[in-house]
């Protein structure tokens, strides 16, 4: 804290006259009680309670006592800014601030102008709002979780969607867990445990925050049995591997990489008759995983969880949050009895889902159902087909303010970009966008001006998270909701700096 800061709250005349607390010489702070008896602190109080308010009050005063007799030590002069001996209202402005700090929560709202629609550290999907309201009022209501309405019996929560889930798959069974990496913990454990399962080496993805095959293969208890090279894997080396010893084929969907050049992989129709003929159940881990086909929308294909029980896998794990467009979770699908298995392992208890899961997820699976109007109501597909002109309009809306707010040392364009789905959806297909491309003006003399200016936008009520790229910040505008729009463009004043 500044020593003006503190002095402007302390009178600095000498005395110990009850009741200021009198710092050792010259420097005095209102006794605590002062403070909280001030008709000023009582919005505070009420705010945030006595108890709180009294402590954070005492703190400040400690601190500010620190300060002062610092300064004291080093004989640098305190000089009195207020008329009086001691300034309340200056204390409760900086109570009030310091209240306010340390009661904002840490998980903020953010505009996401990444251009990565599916960003796994911003919180991957958003949701529509029918998901909205059924978690609203999951939170309020006791609900019918494992509660068999019909019969007044123990049900199961995996039943609430599972008919759902068959219906949009083609499944015989479904089951439900906290995310897709305890997707594929679980069906490794519960299927291979003490025994090998073979992956294609091309298929050992890593995908970003500590997912690994190899590793989670480990912990599931399971031994990895790589078959192939990098670049091609041939029908004939998964033969070869499979014996006794063999509990799971696995195919592994290759996220967020593409291998390119001479390559090779086997895909479902020749592998699934091997699987059966060793008797060996085949399993997909589909990462994204879709539930429609995306080239009805203009959008890349990608292999939806239908074709993939339809080419003959046995389960199939996918991530709820990705593609899908709803909550974190992870999603098995496939044989029954193979998913009664799974269902009946006890890691599953630990990876269950709650119910604010199950009431997100619930009415997201139900748009599917009408999938000529999915582009219109599931948040996720909308911001992935949305038109690059509209992108455009709102691009040249948001300019003059932008550059009235950064001034003279800043150039602020309206441009064409690309976009990513995200979250290893699609690795290597971009989507058309628009948005602005900022960069130095000429001939600006600030240093790592788009450093600096990535930092206030970050540090705005609602921080602003663009792209540093090519000696531009780029703030791709597809995930900006139109009406977010004049939330957007009312804070850019606050970056306004003199010039
Ligand atoms: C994303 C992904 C996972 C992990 O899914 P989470 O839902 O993030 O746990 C696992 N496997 C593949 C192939 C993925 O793409």
């Amino acid at each position: 804290m500044a020593v003006d800061a503190a002095a402007s709250v302390a009178g600095a005349r000498t005395g110990a006259d009850s009741p200021h607390c009198a710092a050792p010489g010259a420097i005095r702070l209102p006794a605590v009680h002062l403070i909280l008896s001030d008709a000023g602190c009582e919005a505070l109080i009420a705010e945030y309670g006595r108890v709180q308010t009294l402590e954070a009050a005492r703190a400040l005063l400690a601190e500010l006592r620190g300060v002062l007799l610092a300064a004291r030590r080093a004989e640098s002069p305190v000089a009195p800014t207020a008329a009086t001996d001691t300034n309340i209202p200056a204390l409760l402005a900086m109570l009030s601030d310091r209240l306010r700090d340390s009661n904002r929560s840490p998980l903020r709202p953010v505009f996401n102008l990444t251009g990565t629609v599916l960003h796994t550290n911003l919180g991957r999907a958003l949701l529509p709002d029918s998901a909205v309201q059924a978690v609203a009022e999951a939170l309020r209501w006791p609900m019918n979780l494992e509660w068999d309405i019909d019969t007044g019996k123990r049900g199961d929560r995996d039943n609430l969607i599972e008919d759902l889930l068959l219906e949009l798959t083609g499944a015989e069974a479904a089951t439900i867990v906290n995310n897709n990496a305890a997707a594929v913990l679980l069906m490794l454990n519960t299927l291979a445990q003490g025994k090998e399962v073979i992956v294609s080496r091309g298929e050992l993805v890593e995908i970003g925050g500590a997912f690994r095959i190899p590793d989670i293969m480990t912990r599931a208890g399971a031994v990895l049995r790589e078959v192939g090279s990098t670049n091609r894997t041939h029908l004939k080396d998964y033969d070869e591997a499979a014996g006794p010893q063999t509990a799971l084929m696995m195919k592994v969907h290759c996220s967020n990489y593409a291998i390119t050049g001479f390559t090779k992989s086997v895909e479902l129709p020749e592998l699934s008759p091997l699987a059966q003929k060793h008797k060996i159940p085949l399993a997909v881990d589909l990462g994204s995983g879709t539930l429609v086909d995306l080239e009805q929308y203009g959008l890349p294909h990608e292999t939806t969880v239908r074709e993939t029980i339809a080419g003959g896998a046995d389960l199939v794990t996918f991530s709820g949050d990705k593609l899908l467009g709803g909550p974190q979770c992870g999603i098995i699908v496939g044989r029954k009895d193979l998913i009664a298995q799974i269902k009946k392992n006890p890691l599953k208890r630990a990876l269950r889902v709650g119910k604010l899961t199950l009431a997100a997820l619930e009415p997201v699976l139900a748009l599917y159902r009408a999938p000529d109007l999915l582009p219109e109501r599931l948040t996720t597909l909308k911001l992935l087909t949305r038109p690059a002109a509209a992108m455009r309009a709102q691009a040249q809306a948001i300019l003059p303010v932008m550059q009235a707010a950064l001034g003279a040392g800043y150039e602020v364009r309206d441009e064409a970009m690309m976009s990513q789905i995200g979250s290893g959806a699609l690795p290597v297909d971009q989507l058309h966008s628009h948005g602005l491309a900022i960069r130095a003006a000429e001939g600006s003399r600030i240093s790592n001006v788009l450093g600096m200016l990535e930092q206030r936008l970050r540090s705005l009520p609602l921080p602003v998270i663009g792209r540093v790229a090519q000696d531009t910040l780029w703030l791709d505008l597809r995930c900006l909701d139109a009406h977010q729009q004049q939330r957007f463009t009312d804070q850019l004043s606050l970056l306004q700096t003199p010039a």
